[in-house]
């Protein structure tokens, strides 16, 4: 059985460079992360909590963290930088349904409570139930829609990363919040990889050309120049797509996944089961969107996957 609509392959491994939990990044925005580090979350999830210009006891914070012992640490730190600016209303956007973005929804809710803020949840409700939430332990979360504008932010979906996934603008410091879509390090994961690369060229169209866009993504450090990394993103996956194909022609047209895998990513240590997995549905997808577009097919021997490129004068 040749399945391709999954949801993981591996990051890369940089050596990450340490981040403070709690950074003011500009006078109006700062980030604080949420204290679960690893290897598709980094040096843990980032969240942003960005003051309101015009009215100074309003804000809106980008995403939750995770849930338990990490959100306890974390609305910890989310608390006082509320107290510091004396935060009366709070407007919370996730990004995604993924439990490293929205665990920290029940933790938030009860603070608020305590120190009396007034919060409203706002997420992209998309049409394919399978991989979102619109609700969490009784919390509803107010739908979005393209093109939305929440506070002084315009809200663009993404879907790819997730069907549900959106980033955020903020025109008045030229600000793109990425989300999971492109992170501080190394490349992302994502479910379907055909809505995932027009996502990024969404973002491309969309981000102004005469000014640079500095990207705060989900995960990892700020990056200076959003352009240039969705660039980098979708140049990252064509080359890994060339790769791919690259093997298949050496192979005489015919390979199998794990065959694929093993030139892939070299050095994989074999205990890594996790990333191993994550890694031949990475090759999935890639090998889905080739199928899709008549390039390869796939042929089950023995209970493995083999791919065969259709036509090698096309591919
Ligand atoms: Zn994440």
């Amino acid at each position: 059985m040749c399945t391709t609509n999954s949801t993981n392959q591996p990051p890369s491994s940089p050596h990450l460079p340490p981040l403070a939990p709690l950074t003011a990044l500009t006078p109006t925005t700062t980030r604080i992360i949420a204290p679960n580090p690893g290897p598709f979350t980094l040096q843990g999830s980032n969240t942003y909590l960005l003051r309101h210009p015009s009215s100074p006891h309003t804000a809106t914070l980008i995403d939750t963290g995770a849930a338990g012992d990490v959100a306890r640490k974390w609305v910890e730190m989310v608390k006082n930088v509320v107290r510091e600016w004396r935060v009366g209303e709070l407007g919370i956007v996730l990004t995604h349904w993924h439990a490293d973005h929205v665990g920290g929804v029940d933790e938030l809710t009860k603070m608020a409570k305590e120190e009396n803020i007034t919060m409203t949840f706002h997420k992209y409700h998309t049409p394919d139930p399978k991989s979102s939430i619109n609700s969490l332990e009784g919390t509803q979360f107010i739908p979005l829609h393209d093109g939305d504008r929440l506070a002084h932010l315009d809200i663009i979906t993404t879907p790819g990363h997730t069907s549900d996934h959106i980033c955020l603008y903020d025109p008045h410091t030229h600000t793109l919040f990425s989300g999971d879509c492109i992170l501080g390090h190394g490349s992302t994961v994502f479910e379907n990889l055909t809505t995932y690369i027009a996502s990024l060229r969404k973002l491309l169209s969309f981000l102004p050309v005469d000014t640079q866009t500095v990207l705060y993504p989900g995960h990892g450090d700020v990056l200076p120049d959003a352009r240039a990394a969705i660039e980098g993103y979708i140049r990252h996956r064509m080359e890994r797509e060339a790769q791919i194909v690259g093997i298949l022609r050496e192979r005489e047209g015919v390979a199998g996944v794990d065959e694929i895998v093993k030139v892939l990513y070299p050095d994989m240590p074999e205990g890594e089961a996790r990333l191993r997995g994550a890694a031949r549905r990475g090759l999935g997808l890639h090998l889905g969107k080739l199928r899709d577009e008549g390039r390869v097919v796939c042929r089950g021997v023995g209970g493995g996957e083999v791919w065969e490129i259709v036509d090698r004068g096309s591919v």
